[in-house]
């Protein structure tokens, strides 16, 4: 590994008495002191010619905190398309995950094969599809010498978790805008007993405020009128204030960058195994968009030996379509559309991060016949799809007689210690020992 050329990024020390958790308003914008002011100790970055994938090798891993330069994998021959790929890339993910038989005794057609690749093995704190997307925009980040994330998502965001660990493991600082499902809050912003209790410490959450993060609590609202102007305001705040450089990172790391994160992860699969022949169908769960896109251009750009399909958790299927649209456009695809490269079924229910209790009793249906723990808000949507599709004959199904299915694993493991699922588990297992029964 040669280094290329040096970067520096300076990092925050911590600062005990500054608010981590707050609501955030923009009256608030002047008065509030964010972060430290103290001065800082420099972390330095070298850049490295790429390598082999050693992280599973053993031996003191230093990779993973390494900037490499990046060129798109060698099935892609399109040159406006390598143009468009990042130049940065970190490797941070544990790769590659395996891929595992899935059985699912709820499918009742026995001419149908099911795989899972483990996505949700990618690391343990850091763990699920985000990372893989987070190693393309963090590379961005840190050469062009930011010293500070800002991201947003929802309360129990993997997204945002994610990126509080990886902030910390790299050295800069992290600053989450959490969207609570209240439309409007009540809660006096110095009340911080209060403000505190709007986001609880459970699941994810606890994993933000283990790494200090920045945490700025608001309304339901949309992204691109609500979020984005807030963010841009921090930034410019951090700045002024501290002298910071933050980096922006939207909902889910969905972006022309972090897009590369699921082409390099088609690629993987493609060298795991025989696409076409040993798997027909690539299925996953679509939420922002970046995954379903990432691998329907991977596949496209490869010849699409495969089919894929995504089920919503959030939006309409159009929305996930115009999103892909959007990202072919920004790659510089302009032979398809995205209709012709996934086929995206709605299986939302009522909504982003709302399970019906069929769901939630299903958790732990697959858990028990399968070992595989799938979060309610992400990855159960999309198996429950993918089995309620498996069950339909074969002329009304995306899945064709001797369908070779491949499911991802997206992660999101945290997700599922929010509580909702604990209604539903089987109490009557539970039994106390008592010496009697030793006979
Ligand atoms: C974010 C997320 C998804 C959806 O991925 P997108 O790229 O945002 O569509 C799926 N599963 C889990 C566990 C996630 O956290």
């Amino acid at each position: 590994m040669s280094p290329i050329a040096p970067f520096e990024i300076r990092v925050e020390s911590p600062c005990f008495l500054a608010p981590r958790v707050s609501l955030w308003s923009f009256r608030h914008l002047n008065s509030r002191k964010l972060a430290s002011n103290r001065s800082m100790p420099l972390r330095t970055y070298s850049m490295t010619t790429p390598t082999a994938d050693v992280a599973n090798e053993g031996g003191i891993n230093a990779e993973g905190n390494q900037l490499y330069s990046y060129s798109a994998p060698s099935f892609i021959k399109q040159s406006n398309v390598i143009d468009n790929a990042p130049k940065h890339r970190l490797k941070l993910a544990m790769r590659p995950t395996p891929i595992q038989p899935f059985h699912l005794p709820m499918i009742k057609r026995g001419d149908i094969k099911l795989y899972i690749k483990r996505d949700d093995m990618t690391g343990i704190t850091e763990s699920g599809n985000k990372i893989r997307k987070l190693e393309f925009l963090f590379a961005d980040a840190i050469a062009s010498n930011h010293d500070c994330i800002i991201t947003a998502g929802g309360v129990q965001s993997n997204h945002a978790r994610a990126v509080s660990v990886l902030c910390r493991r790299l050295g800069l600082e992290p600053h989450v805008f959490l969207r609570s499902t209240l439309s409007k809050i009540e809660t006096d912003p110095n009340d911080s007993e209060s403000v505190n209790q709007l986001i609880g410490f459970d699941g994810n959450v606890l994993i933000h405020r283990l790494c200090k993060t920045y945490i700025h609590i608001v309304p339901r609202m949309s992204f691109l009128s609500g979020l984005l102007p807030r963010m841009q305001a921090l930034k410019q705040q951090l700045h002024e204030e501290n002298g910071k450089k933050a980096y922006i990172i939207g909902i889910g790391g969905s972006d022309e960058v972090g897009v590369w994160g699921y082409i390099e992860a088609y690629a993987e699969i493609a060298k795991q195994c025989q696409l076409g022949q040993e798997i027909s169908h690539i299925v996953l769960s679509t939420g922002s968009g970046g995954t379903a896109a990432g691998l329907a251009i991977g596949n496209f750009l490869n010849g699409s030996p495969v089919k894929i399909v995504a089920f919503t958790v959030s939006d309409t299927p159009e929305y996930f379509y115009d999103h892909i649209d959007e990202m072919l456009t920004s790659l510089g695809i302009s032979e398809v559309k995205a209709t012709d490269t996934i086929t995206i079924l709605e299986n939302k229910g009522k909504g982003y991060g709302i399970n019906s209790k069929d769901d939630l009793r299903s958790v732990s249906q697959i858990c028990s016949a399968s070992g595989i723990l799938l979060d309610p808000t992400y990855t159960l949507k999309g198996v429950r799809g993918l089995i309620a599709e498996a069950n339909k004959s074969t002329e009304h199904s995306v899945f064709p007689q001797d369908a070779r299915i491949l499911f991802i694993h997206t992660g999101g493991l945290f997700g599922l210690f929010d509580r909702r699922v604990e209604p539903y588990v089987d109490t009557s297992l539970a039994s106390l020992w008592t010496d009697d029964q030793v006979k």
